[in-house]
C-alpha cells in the first residue's frame, strides 16, 4: 500500500480544515533538496541548470527554486513574463517555445534568451536581431519518452530543427550574420544512464558540425519514481558517464562545451500532493467495482486520463483510527468517464483497482506525486469547477497559502452576454 510522502495524517486533516478541498500542498524541503541535486550535476566545463517552469509555474515555487541558483526554461512568452513578474532577472530566463511570442522583440531586448526551435523561428530571430548570437534546438533523430504522447525526439516529434537540416540552418544564419553558439536537445523521459550517454554522443556528433557552438543543453526528461516500483534517474551516475564524452570532445575539437540541463519533473514531481475529499462511494455489483469519488480528478491531476500515468493514492480517515483495506477504483468529480485516477498503467482506456485503506465518505484522499504537470496542466474549469488552492509547507513547517482558491466569479469574469 502507498504511503504519504512528506505530510503526516494530522497535517492532511489540518490542511483540509484550514484551506478547504481540493488543495495542492508543496514541500519546500523536497524542492530545495531536488534543486541541490540538479545543481550538483557532474560536468566537465561548467553547468547552468534551469527549472522547466511549465511543470509547476506558480510564482512562489519559481521563487523557491530560483533562490537556490536555478535559472528558468520557459515554454512560451507568457511563461517568460510570469517568471519576470516572479522576480527572475531576464538574463536567467530562456524561452524554448513552439510559438513565437507576440512580444518576442520586447522580451529579447529586455535580455530574455530565445532558443530557436525551427527554421522559421531562426529566420524570425535573424530578421529582428541580425548579427547576434543564437542558440538552436535540434531534433537529433532519437527519442526516449515513455509514451507516444511524451516522446519529444525522433521523426514523429515536431520539436526542434531536424538534424539533417543543418545546411538550411547555416544558410539562414549566414543570411542574417547570426553566430550559432548554443545547441539544445530535449528528447524525453529516461532513467537509463546508457540511454543518456547515447543521446550525448549523438548530440556531440551534431555539435561537432557546428563550429561556434560552446554550450550544449541536454534539456530535461530525467525520470522520477512516483510509484514505489519505479526508479528515479540518478543524476550523479548519468552525469559522471557524460563527463568523459565532453572531455573527449574537447580533446578532439578544441572546444570546452558548457553544459546545460533543464529538468521540470525531476524538480517538482514528488514535491507536491493534492489533498481531496471522498464525496461519494458507488458499487457496480458483483461483476463490477467499488468506486471512490473525490472532489478532484482531471481538474487537478490530468495525467492519469491523458497517459494512464500512476500516482500514489492514500486514504486518510477523518479521525485517526485503525481500519482494514479494500480494493477500489478512484474516480474524479467530472461528468466524464475518462476522469479516473486509477487507470491501467500506461493505458488511459483501462482500469486497475488499488488496495487502499477502507474508506468512508468524508475521509481525505491524498494524490501523491502531484507537483509536476498537475496544477499547471489540469483540465481547468471543466464542469465549471474553479481552480483549487495551493499551499507551501515551508522549511520551518508552516503552511502558507501561495494561490487562493478561485471563485465562480473568476471562472466567468471574461464572459459577455451578447
Ligand atoms: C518540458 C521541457 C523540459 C522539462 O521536461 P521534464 O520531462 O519535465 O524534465 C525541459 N526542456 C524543454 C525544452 C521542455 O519543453
Amino acid at each position: 500500500m502507498e504511503k504519504l510522502s512528506f505530510l503526516t495524517e494530522d497535517q492532511v486533516r489540518v490542511v483540509r480544515e484550514r484551506f478547504g478541498s481540493p488543495v495542492f500542498v508543496y514541500d519546500q524541503n523536497t524542492l530545495e533538496r531536488r534543486a541541490r541535486e540538479v545543481l550538483h550535476f557532474p560536468n566537465a566545463f561548467g553547468l547552468t541548470a534551469r527549472y522547466a517552469m511549465k511543470a509547476l509555474p506558480t510564482a512562489a515555487i519559481i521563487k523557491v527554486l530560483t533562490d537556490t541558483g536555478l535559472h528558468i526554461d520557459a515554454s512560451s512568452g507568457f511563461e517568460a513574463e510570469r517568471a519576470l513578474r516572479a522576480g527572475v532577472p531576464p538574463e536567467k530566463i530562456q524561452i524554448t517555445a513552439q510559438q513565437i511570442p507576440a512580444d518576442f522583440k520586447e522580451l529579447v531586448e529586455k535580455g530574455v534568451l530565445y532558443n530557436s526551435c525551427s527554421l522559421h523561428q531562426l529566420q524570425h530571430y535573424g530578421e529582428h536581431f541580425p548579427g547576434s548570437k543564437v542558440t538552436v534546438r535540434i531534433n537529433p533523430g532519437l527519442g526516449s519518452g515513455h509514451s507516444n504522447r511524451t516522446n519529444v525526439g525522433g521523426p514523429s516529434s515536431s520539436f526542434g530543427i531536424w538534424h539533417e537540416h543543418l545546411p538550411q540552418l547555416y544558410e539562414i544564419a549566414a543570411r542574417y550574420h547570426l553566430t550559432v553558439t548554443g545547441m539544445h536537445t530535449h528528447i524525453g523521459s529516461g532513467s537509463d544512464p546508457d540511454v543518456w550517454v547515447n543521446v550525448v554522443k549523438l548530440s556531440l556528433g551534431i555539435a561537432a558540425k557546428m563550429p561556434d557552438v560552446r554550450t550544449l543543453s541536454l534539456g530535461g526528461g530525467y525520470k522520477v519514481a512516483r510509484m514505489n516500483y519505479e526508479k528515479d534517474a540518478d543524476l550523479q551516475v548519468i552525469g559522471k558517464k557524460v563527463v568523459p564524452e565532453f572531455e573527449a570532445f574537447a580533446r578532439e575539437h578544441g572546444r570546452k562545451l558548457h553544459l546545460e540541463v533543464e529538468p521540470g519533473t525531476y524538480l517538482a514531481a514528488n514535491c507536491g500532493a493534492v489533498v481531496a475529499t471522498i464525496i461519494d462511494m458507488v458499487n457496480t455489483g458483483a461483476e463490477g467495482y467499488k468506486f471512490l469519488k473525490v472532489d478532484s480528478g482531471m481538474t487537478e491531476v490530468l495525467r492519469p486520463s491523458l497517459y494512464g500515468a500512476q500516482h500514489p493514492i492514500v486514504v486518510v480517515p477523518q479521525q485517526a483510527e485503525p481500519r482494514g483495506v479494500e480494493y477500489y477504483l478512484v474516480a474524479g468529480h467530472c461528468c466524464e468517464s475518462g476522469d479516473v485516477l486509477t487507470p491501467e498503467p500506461g493505458n488511459p482506456e483501462g482500469l486497475k483497482t488499488r488496495m487502499l485503506t477502507h474508506a468512508r465518505i468524508g475521509d481525505a484522499l491524498v494524490i501523491e506525486g502531484a507537483g509536476a504537470y498537475c496544477s499547471g496542466m489540469a483540465s481547468k474549469h471543466y464542469n465549471s469547477f474553479p481552480e483549487g488552492a495551493e499551499v507551501l509547507l515551508t522549511t520551518t513547517g508552516e503552511l502558507k497559502l501561495i494561490r487562493k482558491r478561485q471563485s465562480l466569479d473568476q471562472v466567468i469574469e471574461n464572459e459577455i452576454i451578447a
